[in-house]
């Protein structure tokens, strides 16, 4: 990949950090590079909002050490924070203030240079040109975000950390700032937490999955899928006996029988397999109604690696105790 000749614009080593005797992150190492955007996922509690306030300079890890394009986010904090944009999972922003008025706050605080051109430059780049002059509290959720955007832009950072950034937005909203992010992604390094699996394929090249404060997998977003499938398959009539048809077809591995007719068929992925278990409920005669390949969730996928990883440790224990 060429990536791998850019150079490194987040660093994460050994982090660890505890509220009081509470552990929220333990010993995470990940790094990112220059035109990459990372997709930062987890569960609720898992650390990210904590990983990503140690990476803004906001929170002090109890040890090691977050950079961002090389300098300490906490000894070299402010050197840090130029480099750096942050959208906060809720943008602390003034109601009562101006579109330009609260970017202009903004830029005299980070001493931005030729500042009314930049807020022009962030303006256009966000599609709020028109909106200038507009009271904050008066624009829609959708055009906050894209506030919210426009100020973690405004100095020009070289990285951008986003917590969750189309969250609450309508659909409309979600495709013209997915947009944005996708077109910021070719010149910056984005590091952004979500929920959504759809919003992860479509932007990010990479995933980092953090599962209970610890990292579980850090691949390509075409590994988050994994080997395994399901098929959803709708029968009108089925039998007694056609979960256990099903479960006997080779390549299938588990069958489970929910109402309605409805049957989840877990299978190795494989076409043939597909084909074996749709040409069986055509010719059993079990009124095929419908037979479509599911769509995992984000959640479904965590759970599976934490079910993965409880084995791997069940069995490194079993192997220790022989
Ligand atoms: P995420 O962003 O993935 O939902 P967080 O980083 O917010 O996860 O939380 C990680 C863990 O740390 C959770 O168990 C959470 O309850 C705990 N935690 C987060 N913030 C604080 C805090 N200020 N004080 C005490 N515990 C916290």
């Amino acid at each position: 990949m060429e990536e791998l000749n850019e150079p490194v614009m987040i660093a994460v080593e050994r982090l660890t950090k505890f509220y009081g005797n509470a552990r929220a992150i333990e010993d995470i190492s990940f790094s990112c590079r220059r035109g990459e955007i990372v997709g930062f996922l987890g569960p609720n509690g898992a650390g990210k909002t904590t990983t990503m306030r140690i990476l803004t300079g906001y929170l002090p890890p109890t040890s090691g050490v977050a950079r961002i394009a090389g300098y300490n986010t906490l000894t070299d904090s402010l050197q840090a924070r130029e480099h750096l944009g942050y959208l906060p999972e809720t943008v602390p922003l003034y109601r009562e203030m101006s579109v330009e008025g609260y970017l202009a706050y903004i830029g005299r605080l980070r001493r931005v240079p030729n500042l009314w051109e930049r807020i022009d430059e962030v303006l256009d780049a966000v599609g709020l040109a028109e909106r200038a002059g507009s009271y904050i509290g008066h624009l829609s959720k959708g055009m906050r975000q894209r506030v919210g955007l426009a100020q973690a832009m405004l100095h020009n950072p070289e990285v951008l950390i986003l917590d969750e950034p189309t969250i609450g937005l309508d659909p409309r909203q979600v495709v013209e700032v997915r947009e944005l992010i996708k077109e910021l992604g070719q010149r910056h390094t984005i590091l952004l937490s979500t929920h959504i699996l759809g919003e992860v394929e479509q932007l990010c090249d990479r995933v980092i999955m953090i599962i209970d404060g610890h990292i579980y997998a850090d691949m390509p977003t075409s590994g988050l899928m994994g080997p395994n499938t399901v098929i959803r398959l709708h029968l009108a009539s089925p039998s007694r006996d056609t979960a256990r048809i099903l479960r006997s077809l080779v390549g299938v591995q588990d069958v489970t029988n929910g109402a309605d007719g409805v049957y989840h068929v877990r299978y190795d992925g494989g076409d043939e397999t597909r084909a074996a278990i749709a040409s069986t409920a055509v010719n059993a005669s079990w009124g095929l109604l419908e037979l479509t390949v599911e769509r995992p969730t984000l959640e479904s996928i965590f759970l599976e690696r934490l079910r993965e990883a409880e084995q791997r440790q069940a069995q490194t224990m079993e192997e220790e105790e022989e």
